[in-house]
C-alpha cells in the first residue's frame, strides 16, 4: 500500500513538473512577444487580489452537494490586461501560494496547484495575446478575447486536475470536467465581465470604482444572509424530512440508519456514529461509512464523556493528529435515560467548524431520534415477544423439539407433498417409573437424550417432535409400504434403545411404537397420528416394541379418551368391582387361596377386560388409587374366607408402576391392619417384566416389601427376558409360570420342559411354584405329578365374584380338608401391623391323591 502510495506521489510530482515546464515553454517561446495592452501596472500590486480570490469561495449549498464559486477569474482577466505574461504568472503564483498557504495546504498538493496556477496563468497570457491581436480590450473583440481566453484555461485547469485525481486515486472522474464545462462557464462569463468591468472603469471614470466597491460589499453582505437563511432552511427540511422517515420505521436498526444518514446530512460532516448504550444493542458502534452502516469495535471517546452524562458536546480543532478535527456529540435521552449517543465529525473546510447553531440543530436532531429509537426498541421487543410466542407454542420447552402442532403442520405438508409417508408414535418404556424413582432431572435428561438421538436420526426439521409425556413422534418420508416404514421404524426404536449413562447410573432405554402409513391407514395428518397412537397403544397392551395400525383390532384413540375419562369416574365412585379366583394344591385339590382380579363393567362400555383398562389406568395415575381399592377390597374379603380356611391368602396383583410409588410399603400395612390380617396372608404378584424393566429399582422395592413380610411373587414367568439364574437374586417366595407355558404344556413338549424346569428350579431355590391357565383335568394330574405346588385356573374355577366365591371355598373346604389341617399355626392367628416371618413355602411333596372332580 505504501509502496504504492509513493508511486502514486512521484506520478504526481511528474506530472506537476510538466505542467511548469509548459509554463516555462509558454513564457519563453509563443508568449515573449507579447506585451498587455495596458502594461505599466506593478505586478506585486495584484498579489493581494489573487490571495482574496482565493480565500473567498461563495458557496452555493443544496444537499449535501455544494457549489463553489471562485473569483480567481476576476484577478486573472485584470492581470491580462495589465501586466506582461511573467508579472501575470508571477503574481498569480505568489498571489495563490499565499492564499494556499493559509488555508494550510503542503506538500505536494500545494506543489501540484502552484504549478498548475503557472501554467494556467502562462497558458491565459499566450492565447489571449493570439486572440486579442493588439484590438482594444474593451471593444467586442477583446471582450470576447477575454472570454474566450478564460473559458479555455478553465478547460485546461481541469483537464490537469482530473488527470491528477486519476493518478491519485487511479479513476477517472468525469465531475471536474462536467462543472467546468456547466457551472464554471456561467462563473467564467460573470468573473470575465466583472474584470472587463473594472479595466473599462479604470479607462474611463476611475472615481466610479468606489462605487462597483459599494455594489461587491452590499453583495458579499446579501451573500452571507443568504449563506445563512439557506443553512437554517435547509436544516429545518432536513429535521422534518427525518422526523417523518423515522417515524416510518420500526426496526431499531433501520432507525440507526436513517438517525445517521441524516446526521451526517444535516451537519453536512464527513462521518456520523451512534454508540448503543441500552437495550438488546448495547455496546454496539454503528458507523455511516460512504453509504453502509457497519458496526465497528470501540466504545465513546473521552471527549464525549458530556454526552455520557446526557449533555451535548462540541469539539473544536483537536490538537492532537489522530483524532477528528472537530466534532458534536449529543446524546439519545428518553427519561433520563441515555440510550445512545450520536456523533458527527468532521466537515469540508469550506464549511468551517461545527457552531453553537450547528450544535443545537443536532440537540434537536438526536431528540427526534431519541424517541424513535425508543419507540422502535419497544416494537423491535414486542416482534421478538411475538416471535418467541410462536416458537413456545410451536415447540416443546424442554426438548426444544417441536410440539403436537408443529408435526401436525409439519405432517400436513410432507403428505401434501409425497404421500408415501409413515408416522410413528414412540413411548418410552418405563419412563413414568424412573421419573418417579430417580427424579424428574432424570426423567427430563432421558427426555432429552431421546429427543436427541431422533433428531440425529431425522433430516428434515419438524419430522420429530414431542407429543407430550413420553411420547415422541417421527415422521418417515418416501416410505415405500408398510413393510418398508416397519423395518425403518425398527431403525428408530434401536437407535432409541442404546443404554444412557447418567453420573454412573446405567438407565436401559426401551421404546415401544405404533405405525401408521399413508396411503394406506389415511390421508389426513390428524387421522395417521391417532392412528399410529391406537397402534402404540396396542403394542403396549401386548407387550411388543412394534404394531402396524391393523383396522380389524385397533380401537381408536377416541374410544381410550372415554374410556379413561369413564375409568377415573368409576374409580373415584368405587364402582370397580374385585372378582376372585381360586388357587388349590393340585395334589390334594384343597383350596390355597385366591386372586384377586379386579373388573369394570360400564353402563355404556359393557365389561372392558383388566387387559385394556390397566395399561390406560398406567398410563394416567389411575393405577395408584385402582390398587388401593383392589388391595382393601380383596384383604377385607380375605379376614372374611380366614374365618373359613384359616390358611387362606390372597394374591394382589401389582402394575409396574406400582413399584415407583414411594407410598406402596405404607399404605399395604394400613390396608393390612385396617383388615386386621396377618402380613404373610397377602402375596403380591409383580409381572416379570415390571421387575426386569429397571431390576434396580425392583430389588429395593422388592427387598423393601419383603422385609414388610408380605409374600412376593413373580407373574407371568417365563414370558419376560430374564434368565431363571436371576430368580436367586430375587427376595420373592414365589414364581407364576406364566399360563401361556401351561396351556401348551399338555400337548408341547417344549411348553412342558419350560414348566418342569421352572418347578425344579423354583423348588431348588426354595419357591413355591405356581401353575395359571389350567384348563383341564389333564394339565391339573400332570402339574400334582411334577410337583407343582398351586394351581390355578378355568378348569378349577373362573374369577368369580365375592359371594360366589365364599360359596365355592366353603364347599371346597368341606370335600377337600387340608391335610395336615393346620401346618403353621402362627399363620392362622392375625397379627396385623406386627412384622411377620417369611411364611415357609408350601409342601412340595408330591401327594398322589385321587385327582378333584370340580
Ligand atoms: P394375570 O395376573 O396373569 O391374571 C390372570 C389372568 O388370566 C386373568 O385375566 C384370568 O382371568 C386369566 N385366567 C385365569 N385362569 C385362566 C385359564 O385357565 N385360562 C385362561 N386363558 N386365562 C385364565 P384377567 O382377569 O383378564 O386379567 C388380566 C390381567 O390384568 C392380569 O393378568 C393382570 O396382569 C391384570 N390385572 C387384573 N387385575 C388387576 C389388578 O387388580 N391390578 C393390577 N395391577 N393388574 C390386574
Ligand atoms: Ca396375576
Ligand atoms: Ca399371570
Amino acid at each position: 500500500m505504501a509502496l504504492l502510495d509513493r508511486h502514486r506521489s512521484s506520478a504526481i510530482g511528474a506530472f506537476s513538473a510538466v505542467l511548469v515546464a509548459l509554463a516555462v515553454f509558454l513564457l519563453t517561446g509563443p508568449s515573449h512577444q507579447i506585451d498587455a495592452p495596458r502594461a505599466g501596472l506593478a505586478w506585486w500590486l495584484l498579489i493581494p487580489v489573487f490571495t482574496a480570490a482565493e480565500l473567498v469561495v461563495v458557496h452555493v449549498q443544496a444537499r449535501r452537494e455544494s457549489l463553489s464559486v471562485s473569483f480567481a477569474e476576476v484577478p486573472l482577466v485584470l492581470g491580462l490586461v495589465y501586466l506582461n505574461p511573467l508579472g501575470l504568472v508571477g503574481a498569480r503564483v505568489l498571489g495563490s501560494a499565499l492564499g494556499l498557504l493559509r488555508r494550510r495546504q503542503s506538500g505536494l498538493k500545494l506543489f501540484f496547484n502552484l504549478s498548475m496556477f503557472a501554467f494556467e496563468a502562462a497558458l491565459a497570457a499566450t492565447l489571449y495575446g493570439l486572440a486579442l491581436g493588439g484590438a482594444d480590450p474593451s471593444s467586442p473583440r477583446g471582450l470576447l478575447a477575454a472570454l474566450a481566453t478564460v473559458v479555455v484555461t478553465d478547460l485546461a485547469s481541469a483537464a490537469a486536475l482530473t488527470t491528477v485525481i486519476w493518478l491519485k486515486v487511479g479513476e477517472y472522474d468525469e465531475g471536474v470536467l462536467g462543472e467546468a464545462v456547466t457551472s464554471g462557464l456561467v462563473a467564467a462569463l460573470t468573473n470575465t465581465s466583472v474584470g472587463l468591468l473594472v479595466v473599462v472603469l479604470v479607462d474611463t471614470r476611475p472615481v466610479a470604482l468606489t462605487l462597483l466597491l459599494a455594489v461587491v460589499v452590499t453583495v458579499a453582505f446579501a451573500y452571507r444572509g443568504y449563506a445563512a437563511l439557506s443553512r437554517g432552511h435547509a436544516r429545518l427540511e432536513s429535521l422534518y424530512r427525518f422526523t417523518r422517515r423515522v417515524q416510518r420505521e420500526v426496526s431499531v436498526d433501520a432507525v440507526a440508519e436513517i438517525v445517521l444518514r441524516q446526521a451526517r446530512d444535516a451537519l453536512s460532516s464527513e462521518t456520523a456514529e451512534l454508540f448503543m448504550l441500552t437495550g438488546e444493542h448495547a455496546a454496539r458502534r454503528l458507523c455511516l461509512i460512504d453509504e453502509d452502516v457497519q458496526s465497528r469495535p470501540g466504545g465513546p471517546a473521552r471527549w464525549m464523556a458530556p454526552a455520557l452524562a446526557g449533555q451535548a458536546v462540541r469539539r473544536h480543532e483537536s490538537t492532537d493528529a489522530s483524532g477528528p478535527r472537530d466534532a458534536l456529540a449529543a446524546p439519545l435521552e428518553v427519561d433520563g435515560t441515555v440510550l445512545a449517543i450520536l456523533v458527527v465529525e468532521d466537515r469540508p473546510h469550506h464549511l468551517g467548524p461545527f457552531g453553537e447553531d450547528d450544535l443545537r440543530l443536532f440537540e434537536s436532531l438526536a431528540n427526534h431520534a431519541a424517541v424513535s429509537l425508543q419507540n422502535s426498541r419497544l416494537v423491535d421487543r414486542l416482534r421478538k415477544e411475538a416471535e418467541t410466542q410462536e416458537h413456545v407454542s410451536l415447540h416443546d420447552a424442554l426438548t426444544g423439539l417441536p410440539n403436537r402442532r408443529h408435526a401436525l403442520r409439519a405432517l400436513t405438508a410432507e403428505l401434501t407433498a409425497s404421500a408415501n409417508t409413515a408416522v410413528l408414535v414412540l413411548d418410552l418404556d418405563g419412563f413414568t417409573e424412573v421419573n418417579e424413582a430417580l427424579g424428574y432431572a432424570t426423567g427430563d435428561l432421558m427426555l432429552r437424550e431421546t429427543g436427541r438421538r431422533l433428531t440425529a436420526l431425522a433430516t428434515v426439521p419438524g419430522h420429530v417432535a414431542r407429543l407430550g409425556n413420553d411420547e415422541f413422534v417421527v415422521v418417515l418420508r418416501d416410505v415405500v409400504d408398510a413393510d418398508d416404514a416397519a423395518r425403518r421404524a425398527q431403525d428408530v426404536l434401536a437407535a432409541v434403545g442404546a443404554p444412557f449413562t447418567r453420573s454412573e447410573l446405567n438407565i436401559d432405554m426401551h421404546a415401544c411404537a405404533g405405525l401408521a402409513v399413508a396411503p394406506t391407514h389415511g390421508v389426513d395428518a390428524a387421522m395417521l397420528m391417532q392412528r399410529a397412537d391406537a397402534a402404540l397403544y396396542a403394542a403396549k397392551r401386548e407387550r411388543v416394541l412394534l404394531r402396524v395400525w391393523d383396522p380389524r383390532t385397533e380401537g381408536d384413540s377416541g374410544r381410550r379418551l372415554t374410556l379413561l375419562g369413564h375409568l377415573r369416574e368409576s374409580i373415584e365412585s368405587g364402582q370397580l368391582e374385585v372378582h376372585y379366583q381360586p388357587k388349590i394344591k393340585p395334589g390334594t385339590g384343597e383350596a390355597v387361596g385366591a386372586e384377586a382380579l379386579v373388573r369394570w363393567a360400564h353402563p355404556d362400555h359393557g365389561r372392558v377386560g383388566p387387559d385394556e383398562f390397566i395399561p390406560l389406568a398406567e398410563h394416567s395415575g389411575l393405577i395408584h388409587p385402582l390398587t388401593d381399592q383392589v388391595l382393601d377390597a380383596a384383604l377385607a374379603q380375605a379376614a372374611l374366607w380366614r374365618a373359613i380356611l384359616p390358611t387362606f391368602t390372597i394374591a394382589v396383583n401389582l402394575s409396574a408402576r406400582s413399584l415407583t410409588n414411594p407410598d406402596l410399603p405404607r399404605q399395604i400395612l394400613t390396608a393390612l391392619s385396617r383388615a386386621r390380617l396377618p402380613r404373610h396372608a397377602l402375596t403380591l404378584e409383580i409381572t416379570e417384566t415390571a421387575i426386569m424393566t429397571d431390576l434396580d429399582r425392583a430389588l429395593t422395592v422388592l427387598h423393601e416389601l419383603n422385609a414388610l413380610g408380605v409374600g412376593l411373587s413373580i407373574d407371568d414367568f417365563g414370558t419376560g427376558l430374564s434368565s431363571l439364574a436371576y430368580l436367586k437374586t430375587l427376595p420373592v417366595n414365589e414364581v407364576k409360570v406364566d399360563k401361556s407355558f401351561v396351556l401348551g404344556a399338555a400337548t408341547q413338549s417344549a411348553d412342558e420342559a419350560i414348566v418342569r424346569a421352572t418347578i425344579e428350579l423354583g423348588h431348588t431355590l426354595g419357591l413355591r411354584v405356581v401353575a395359571e391357565g389350567v384348563e383341564e383335568a389333564e394339565m391339573l394330574g400332570l402339574l400334582a405329578a411334577w410337583g407343582c405346588d398351586v394351581a390355578q385356573g378355568y378348569f378349577i374355577s373362573r374369577p368369580i365374584p365375592p359371594e360366589a366365591f365364599t360359596a365355592w371355598l366353603t364347599e371346597r373346604v368341606r370335600t377337600f380338608p387340608s391335610v395336615p389341617p393346620v401346618r403353621d399355626p402362627i399363620q392362622s392367628i392375625p397379627h396385623a401391623g406386627v412384622p411377620q416371618p417369611q411364611p415357609e413355602p408350601t409342601a412340595r411333596t408330591v401327594a398322589r391323591t385321587p385327582l378333584p372332580a370340580d
